[in-house]
This record gives C-alpha cells, sequence and structure tokens, in this order.
C-alpha cells in the first residue's frame, strides 16, 4: 500500500541522522519511536497532520503528539506502535480512526505500522506510515449515496430467501427475506454494507416499502403456482419502527396497502425486530406491535441475548418468537456458558409460551445439541444458505433435500 516501505524501514532505524538526508518517500507521513514508546522521528507530511514541528515532538509521548481516537465512539485508540513493539510484529490500525491535530482539526487515517530492529535483530521502536483518507473516503460515500438513490429506481435490490426448519417433523416452516444489492460495477453486496447507510440517510423507509411489497408480492406468486402458503419474515430496522408516530403509522399503512394490493393472508408475514431496536422506545413499543398484531402480523425478536431486554417488558411484548443470537450457537456445543445462555434462553420462551429458533446453525452437533434441548427451529448455512426465490420454490416442492438434514 505505501512505497519505499524496505527504505523507512532501513532509514528509521537510525531515525535521527536518516531525518537530516532522508528525501521524503511518497508523500505518506511517517512517525518513528524508539522502545520506550517516545518519538524519535516525524517526516515534513506528519508534521503538518500532527500540527507538531520535529524539533517540539522529539522524545515526547507518542499519544500526545499523535492522538488518535476512534471515529465512531472517540475512545483513544490502542497505539499499534505500542502493540507492534510488544508483538514484534506489523499491525495496523482498525478502521475510522481519526487523528485530532494539535490545533483540533481532524483526519480519517489509514495506516501501517511495522516494528525496527536493531544490528543484532532486537525490536528498538517502531515506524508508522499513514495518510489523510478524509477526502477519499468522502467522494466514496457521496459515490455510495448517490447510487443507492438510484438503486431502488433502477431495480437494483433483490431478495434472497433463508428457510427455518421445525425440529419436531422437519418441515420448512418459514423462510426469512434478506436484502441484497445488485451494483453495477461492483457484485452483490451484503446488507451491513449499505443498510446502515440506507439507515442515515433515511432511505431506508422507501427500501423497506419494497421489501414488504416484493415479500407480500412472492406470498401471493408461491400460492398461485402452487407452491404453497409460506410464512415469509422481514426485518425492520429501527428508522422504520421508530418512537415517531409518523412512521410507525406509514409502516402500518404501507404493510396494509401491500397485504390488500396482493390479496394474501397477512398471518403468513413476520416482522423481526432486534431486542435493542424494542427496547430503544420500549413503551411506545407495545403500543405499535399491538397494532401490528392486529393486523395478524407475527413478531419475532432477532439477535436475542445481545441486547439488554427487560424480561418486564418481554412480557408485556405481544412476541410469538424468539431468535437465539447466533453468537452463542457458534459455540453452543464447546463453550459451557454459551450452552448455559442457550438453554436458558429455550426454557424462558417456553414458559412464556413462545416460539423459539436458533440462528447460525453450521454443523450437525448443534442441531442435535438443539434438538436435545427442545428448541423448536433452526435456521441456518448446514441446513440452507439465503437462496434466490426461484431455489427455494425448487426446495418447497421437492420438500424432501431440506428436511433430511434435519433428521
Ligand atoms: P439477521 O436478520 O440477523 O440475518 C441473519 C444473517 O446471518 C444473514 O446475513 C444470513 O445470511 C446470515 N446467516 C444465516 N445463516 C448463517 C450461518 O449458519 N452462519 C453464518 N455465519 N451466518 C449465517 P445477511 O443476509 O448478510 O444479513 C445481515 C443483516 O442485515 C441481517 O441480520 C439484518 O439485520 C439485516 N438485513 C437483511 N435484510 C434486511 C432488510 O430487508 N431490511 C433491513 N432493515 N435489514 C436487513
Ligand atoms: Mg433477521
Ligand atoms: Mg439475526
Amino acid at each position: 500500500m505505501y512505497q519505499n516501505r524496505s527504505q523507512v524501514r532501513e532509514d528509521a532505524a537510525d531515525a535521527r541522522e536518516f531525518a537530516q538526508i532522508a528525501p521524503e518517500p511518497g508523500g505518506d507521513a511517517i512517525i518513528g519511536t524508539n522502545l520506550a514508546g517516545q518519538v524519535a522521528y516525524l517526516n515534513r507530511a506528519a508534521e503538518s497532520m500532527t500540527g507538531w514541528s520535529r524539533e517540539a515532538a522529539l522524545d515526547r509521548p507518542l499519544d500526545e503528539v499523535c492522538c488518535i481516537v476512534d471515529g465512531t465512539d472517540r475512545t483513544a485508540a490502542l497505539n499499534p506502535l505500542a502493540s507492534a513493539i510488544r508483538d514484534d510484529k506489523a499491525t495496523t490500525l482498525t478502521e475510522n480512526c481519526v487523528l485530532i491535530r494539535r490545533d483540533g482539526f481532524e483526519s480519517i487515517i489509514e495506516d501501517s505500522v511495522e516494528p525496527i530492529h536493531d544490528g543484532k535483530g532486537h525490536v528498538a521502536g517502531a515506524v508508522m506510515v499513514f495518510r489523510d483518507v478524509s477526502n477519499a473516503r468522502a467522494v466514496e460515500r457521496l459515490d455510495t449515496e448517490s447510487a443507492l438513490r438510484k438503486a431502488l429506481t433502477q431495480d437494483e435490490f433483490l431478495l434472497h430467501y433463508q428457510p427455518k426448519v421445525r425440529l419436531d417433523t422437519g418441515e420448512l416452516s418459514g423462510v426469512e427475506a434478506l436484502i441484497r444489492w445488485n451494483r453495477p460495477g461492483y457484485g452483490l453486496i451484503p446488507p451491513l454494507d449499505f443498510v446502515p447507510m440506507l439507515e442515515e440517510t433515511g432511505l431506508i423507509v422507501p427500501v423497506g416499502a419494497w421489501v414488504i411489497h416484493s415479500v407480500c408480492r412472492q406470498i401471493a406468486e408461491w400460492q398461485r403456482t402452487g407452491v404453497g402458503a409460506v410464512r415469509i419474515a422481514i426485518n425492520l430496522s429501527s428508522r422504520q419502527f421508530s418512537s415517531a408516530d409518523r412512521q410507525s403509522l406509514e409502516l402500518e399503512t404501507e404493510t396494509t396497502r401491500a397485504v390488500h394490493a396482493h390479496g394474501i393472508d397477512p398471518t403468513l408475514l413476520e416482522f423481526e425486530l432486534t431486542e435493542s431496536v424494542l427496547m430503544s422506545h420500549a413503551e411506545k413499543s407495545v403500543a405499535i406491535l399491538h397494532r401490528l398484531k392486529r393486523l395478524g402480523i407475527r413478531i419475532s425478536t432477532d439477535d436475542f441475548g445481545t441486547g439488554f431486554s427487560s424480561l418486564a417488558y418481554l412480557k408485556r411484548f405481544p412476541i410469538d418468537t424468539i431468535k437465539i443470537d447466533r453468537l452463542f450457537i457458534r459455540d453452543v456445543t464447546r463453550d459451557a456458558s454459551d450452552a448455559a445462555i442457550t438453554v436458558a434462553i429455550i426454557a424462558m420462551a417456553h414458559s412464556l409460551k413462545l416460539n423459539v429458533i436458533a440462528e447460525g446453525v453450521e454443523t450437525r452437533e448443534q442441531l442435535e445439541f438443539l434438538r436435545a434441548r427442545d428448541c423448536d427451529e433452526v435456521q441456518g448455512y448446514y441446513l440452507s444458505r439465503p437462496l434466490p426465490a426461484t431455489e427455494v420454490s425448487q426446495l418447497l416442492c421437492r420438500g424432501s433435500a431440506l428436511p433430511a438434514r434435519a433428521y
């Protein structure tokens, strides 16, 4: 990624002398520290990015000269030079780090850090090569945002469907709709890479409405073509299920409109909401959920166990299903606490007379563990990845390949 790396590494070993004679390599900023973490070298680009002159910076603690925070939560970023020295290996900052200049101005940086060695091969310090990527990021963001604005009218979104299977009968109990963006020139983009931007820009409202309409259309089509009555779950984000009455009304109106337009049975619709979305406006959530339930829609709590549900609310929310987060299922057969949490969630769901499903089931062992503990349903790569509608139709019509694995 950076030019002249080997030259930088060699020269930085002799930082002070190097500073007198070195050309500026590639325009990247370079900062070097000794073993004690004090600044031993700073090139001109680093002077302008940190706001510290070389003379003032030398021998000061690195954190004072090069103040880096996490761009999202503003906590101090881990000093990558210290870990390069400690572990004697190359490293980088986590993404989205912000360098705060001496005068308070900020820039988003990308870096690479390497330990430097003395003549005997012992670690003698570390060097960080970094650059300001604020403009590149801003341009990239603007690009993505304007592409997202067009994506809906250009028909670039699509839904894949991941089956859910009942553990007692091996029958397919429904599918979950998962959005993908077929961005021209980029291929199929996963939701985690664009849903947050849809939320920030408010585009999640029209795109969410598109998802609801597409799902209703799919339910109608599967019934019309004889595939059967298939329940489809839709993921809702906080912006769609907001405390603002206008938005939740819009959700209700849009859903009612889609149900009528496609003439489907609303009990075949399910909304998946994460705990944090439900709990962020708990009192309002109770009212909104009751209204959705009156329309006949089923409700499930997604990623259960990672948020902080109040058990008192859990009793008041008109929920049908609890979906145990993938995080607990991953090590459920190896980690005693994950197993204990999973068993406790299943027991709690059953005592509240709720259906319980585990997501992220990837192995036969996980499936058997869940079956032995009376989990009602499972979903995960072991049974099927999310698939295009045509492939799910075949699975539904054949009805055999999938359940066979569940037995
Ligand atoms: P989610 O609702 O918790 O969906 C489960 C995610 O886990 C999906 O990722 C799915 O492909 C993945 N998954 C399923 N089985 C396994 C497994 O066995 N192992 C592993 N490692 N992963 C598995 P995907 O499709 O990338 O979706 C990510 C998230 O994006 C979803 O999490 C959901 O929160 C959000 N999302 C997806 N579609 C929509 C949508 O239409 N609207 C909104 N608002 N959010 C959506
Ligand atoms: Mg989900
Ligand atoms: Mg989930």
